[in-house]
Parts: structure tokens; C-alpha cells; sequence
């Protein structure tokens, strides 16, 4: 019997899930009701995201310049990381979106770092070997003329509220039923499901299926259904935030700016009305009072008679995201610190994968062991690539850098990346050796983000390349790059 699917928030995540499962479930008879109080709001941060996101517009056939004007919204062509290395020639890189284009220079690239990991000197920084960083520099479209068969892979910036209410009217118009009530008491029933919600109107919402999207209270999976809790703590020191939207510049570059400070990191991230700023930290190392004035500091006067935003963040994930007949989403879920902006990613592969283990067993949990292992798996192995980011980081200025790069609470699956890189194997194998064919991220993710950071032996122990050694040709790599950017037009967000 096709299940009636109630969803329990209306944040970006429960609207991302409920559209999806609408989509992918009602031409086969599931009914969706979301549930909001819009008296407690959503938590409205969550501007940036990967490609996953344009995967979702077409996937649900919504044209991007109908969402993106609704959302104030802009290209993102990858992160610039800047400021967390102190080895010279390495004072930032940028991390692009891995998509085809990159296969032309990407080789070269991987070949060039492994000559440099034996420590001969050849180029081997990221930023010459990909065209997105090009393209982000040069301020340009994603989008290349027609004669240019190969557009680069790219994410948005966007604002979540805007988001929020696009998903709304477009879920309403497809059918979702929306309601505006406060959940009191989640309802179990006698083998531990959930039988309904009761709200503070007196209303009881029942249902077969509940999704959790109530945020970081997680008001099934985690108080209800008790679903324990793996905390990333240990690994990742990052937990709280402050957020101080500035004034709108113009031109922008098309990508995300992640600037290392004192104790932790800030974004820039630019959208058509406004430039959204917020500072990720470590409450270990400092109260949200000097966070707040380290963040104004760096963002001088643009800042200037702006209230910040202060945020506490709980970094983990749920044991099991499907439990009973609950499939939590979004925050209730877990929660990753935004370095690589990938909590709406996640989302969005959580509904898509759901909707296909639920729907191709007939509405039955027969996949669901399966399902949690493939998120839980994959959770861990987003927890792990930004982890390595502060292993890896070359700051020496603060305790809160230090403690970073000492940090041996690392995964085992981490721990045999490192190796790998140390011991000079190639990185393609190990990804898939350690992480499996669903590896959150490629072996160019792990090339930039290693070589970003300049993992490489000392400049003094670096030797010239032997005549045989063939290194790949970064000139002619970066020439051909520079020629292609001819065929992408400025982009001037706003
Ligand atoms: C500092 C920070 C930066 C971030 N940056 C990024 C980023 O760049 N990219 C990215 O993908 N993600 C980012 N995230 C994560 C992102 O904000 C969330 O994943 C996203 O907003 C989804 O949130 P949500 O829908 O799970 O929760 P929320 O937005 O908190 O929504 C919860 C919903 O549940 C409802 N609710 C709660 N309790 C009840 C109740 N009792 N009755 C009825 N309704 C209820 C609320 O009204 C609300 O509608 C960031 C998070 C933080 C903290």
C-alpha cells in the first residue's frame, strides 16, 4: 500500500527531501505532508553548495535562471582556501568541482605531484592545472560559448531562506500539503514506530513513514527514537559560528572564499544582493566575543553597524539515518562543519537513495540496513577529507592550528590516506582501496587538497627532475588553459 509520508520541517533539508520523495514517489501512489513552525523558523544558514544541488533542479526539470533570480543566487565554481598554509608558494589554492574538463590537464597534474612527493622539484600547485580556478579568477560564466563542448562541474551560492520559500511554493504547487504547526509529543506505537505527531493545536498527524527534519533538536530520530549519536568531536574541534552578512561588491569572483584565522576559519560567499560572511571556530579557543571581534576586524568597515549571528554547531552523525520508520534529514541527521559546504549534499543523496531502497522493495524496509551503512559510510568519509585539512594545515601562529596538525584522532581510513601520500602510492588506488567506487571524493580532491597544502619534502631537499623522469608540461598545461577561457563570458554577479 503506498505510504503516506509525513516530513517533519521545512529548513532546506525538509523541503529538499519532501520534493524529492514527492517526485520520486507519488506517480506511485505516496502522499507527502510537510510539517513547519514557521513560529521557530529554521536555522537559515547554508549558502554554498556543491553540484549536487543542480543534479536536484534537474532533477525535479526547474530551469536554473528560474531559481537562481528567486534565490539571489550565483555560480560557485570551487573554494579558494587561503591562509592556511605558511609555506611559501602556498599561501592559498583552490579546490575545484572534479568533473571531465579536468581530464585534460588533471594527469599531468597527479604525475607532476608524484615526482614532487620524491621531492623533485617540478610545479605541482593546483592552481595551474585546472580550468575552474582559471575561470573563478577571471571572473567568468560556467558556461561556455556552443562551440566549446566542455563546461566545468560547479555548485551555487545562494540564500537559504529564498531557497526555502522557492521549494515551498513549487512542493505545494506539485502537490505537497503544507502545515503550519507545532510538534508537542511524538507518538510511538506499541513496536516502537512512530504513529503520529501530536501538535500543540491538539491536531494528531499520522502516518507510515516520518522524516525528521527538525533540525539540529532532531525531535524523532534523536529524543523520540534514542538513535545514538556518533560524535566527530575529537576529530573536528570546530563548534560553534558567527555570521554578519555585508554589503554586495561587484564584480565578484564565482567561487567560495574560506580564509583561515586565528581559531578556526571564515567564508565569503557572494550572492546578487549581498556577501555572506560568517566565522567557524573552536569555543576552546575562543569566546563567541572574540570571535565576533576577530571576524570584524577582518571584515573592516564593510562590517560596520552590522548585528552578528551567533551559532552553536553539534558535529556527529545519527547511527542509523533510517531507524523504524523514521528516515532522518538535514541537521537531525548529522551535521559536518561546513568547510566543503556538503550538508545539502548529503541531504540530497540521502532522499534520492532512499527513495530508491524504499520504493524498489515496495514501500518495505528490506534495503534499510544497507541503505545506513552506504550514508553512514559516506558521512565518515566527508568527516575524514575535512579533517585533513586541519592535519594537514602549515600554520604555526596559534594553539588552535597546532593542536589541529598534531590531531592523531584520525579515522583508520584516514590514517592509510596519509600513509599513502607519505609513502608515495598512487592515490587513485588507495581512494579506492580505502574508501571504495562511492567515494565521497575523487583521488583530485585528495592531489589538491595534499598538494595545496605544499606536502612535499623541504625546498632544501628538493632536487632537480632526472632527464627520464619525464615531468608533465605545467607552461603548455596552463597555455592550453588560458586559451580555453576564451570561450567563457564575464560574469558580473548582481
Ligand atoms: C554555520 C553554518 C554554516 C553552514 N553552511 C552550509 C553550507 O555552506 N552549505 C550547506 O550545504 N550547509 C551548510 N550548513 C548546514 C545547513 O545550514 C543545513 O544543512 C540546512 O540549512 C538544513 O537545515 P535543516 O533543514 O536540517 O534544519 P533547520 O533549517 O533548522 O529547519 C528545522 C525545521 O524544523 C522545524 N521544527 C523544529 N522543531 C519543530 C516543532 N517542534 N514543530 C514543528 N516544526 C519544528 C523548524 O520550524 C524548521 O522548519 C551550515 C550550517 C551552519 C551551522
Amino acid at each position: 500500500m503506498p505510504p503516506h509520508i509525513v516530513v517533519l520541517g521545512g529548513g532546506s533539508a525538509g523541503w529538499i527531501t519532501a520534493c524529492l520523495l514527492h517526485r520520486e514517489l507519488a506517480p506511485r501512489g505516496a502522499e507527502v505532508t510537510l510539517v513547519e513552525s514557521t513560529d521557530i523558523g529554521i536555522i537559515g544558514v547554508g549558502e554554498g553548495s556543491t553540484p549536487q544541488l543542480k543534479a536536484f533542479f534537474d532533477h525535479l526539470g526547474v530551469a536554473e535562471r528560474e531559481w537562481m533570480q528567486a534565490c539571489d543566487a550565483t555560480y560557485k565554481l570551487g573554494i579558494r582556501f587561503a591562509g592556511w598554509s605558511e609555506r611559501p608558494g602556498y599561501e592559498s589554492y583552490f579546490h575545484p568541482f572534479p568533473g571531465p574538463v579536468d581530464l585534460h590537464t588533471e594527469p599531468g597534474f597527479i604525475r607532476n605531484c608524484a615526482l614532487k612527493r620524491r621531492g623533485f622539484d617540478v610545479p605541482a600547485h593546483p592552481d595551474d592545472w585546472f580550468l575552474a580556478a582559471r575561470l573563478a579568477e577571471a571572473k567568468k560564466s560556467p558556461h561556455p560559448s556552443v562551440t566549446f563542448p566542455f563546461p566545468p562541474s560547479y555548485g551555487y551560492h545562494f540564500d537559504a531562506y529564498k531557497l526555502g520559500a522557492f521549494l515551498r511554493n513549487w512542493g505545494k504547487r506539485e502537490g505537497i500539503v503544507h502545515r503550519d504547526l507545532r510538534v508537542d509529543e511524538v507518538e510511538l506505537g506499541a513496536d516502537g514506530d512512530v504513529a503520529a505527531l501530536r501538535c500543540e493545536s491538539g491536531e494528531r498527524l499520522a502516518g507510515d513513514l516520518f522524516v525528521d527534519c527538525s533540525g539540529f533538536v532532531s525531535l524523532i530520530a534523536q529524543q523520540a527514537h534514542g538513535v545514538p549519536f556518533v560524535s566527530y568531536a575529537d576529530s573536528l574541534l570546530n563548534d560553534a559560528a558567527v555570521v554578519m552578512p555585508t554589503a554586495h561588491v561587484s564584480p565578484a569572483k564565482p567561487q567560495t572564499d574560506s580564509v583561515a584565522m586565528e581559531a578556526g576559519w571564515r567564508w565569503r560567499i557572494p550572492l546578487t544582493e549581498r556577501v555572506g560572511n560568517g566565522y567557524v571556530y573552536s569555543s576552546r579557543f575562543r569566546s563567541s566575543d572574540e570571535a565576533e571581534a576577530e571576524l570584524r576586524r577582518s571584515l573592516g568597515s564593510s562590517g560596520d553597524g552590522i548585528d552578528a549571528r551567533h551559532l552553536k554547531m553539534k558535529v556527529g552523525r545519527v547511527r542509523e539515518t533510517w531507524h523504524g520508520n523514521c528516515l532522518a534529514a538535514g541537521l537531525a541527521q548529522g551535521f559536518i562543519e561546513p568547510l566543503e559546504a556538503t550538508a545539502l549534499h548529503i541531504a540530497i543523496v540521502t532522499a534520492l537513495e532512499f527513495a530508491q531502497a524504499y520504493g524498489s522493495a515496495g514501500f518495505e524496509p528490506t534495503h534499510r540496513e544497507t541503505f545506513n551503512t552506504r550514508i553512514a559510510r559516506r558521512y565518515d568519509g566527508i568527516r575524514d577529507y575535512i579533517t585533513a585539512h586541519y592535519r594537514l594545515n602549515r600554520r604555526t601562529d596559534t594553539a588552535y592550528w597546532r593542536e589541529g596538525a598534531a590531531n592523531d584522532a584520525l579515522s583508520d581510513e584516514l590514517k592509510a590516506m596519509m600513509s599513502a601520500w607519505f609513502t608515495h602510492r598512487d592515490i587513485a588506488e588507495a581512494v579506492a582501496e580505502i574508501y571504495g567506487p562511492a567515494s565521497p571524493y575523487p583521488a583530485m580532491s585528495w592531489h589538491c587538497l595534499f598538494a595545496g597544502y605544499g606536502t612535499f619534502p623541504s625546498d632544501e631537499k628538493m632536487q632537480p627532475p632526472p632527464p627520464n623522469a619525464g615531468p608533465a608540461d605545467a607552461e603548455a598545461a596552463y597555455a592550453m588553459l588560458s586559451a580555453c577561457l576564451g570561450n567563457f563570458s564575464e560574469y558580473a554577479i548582481g
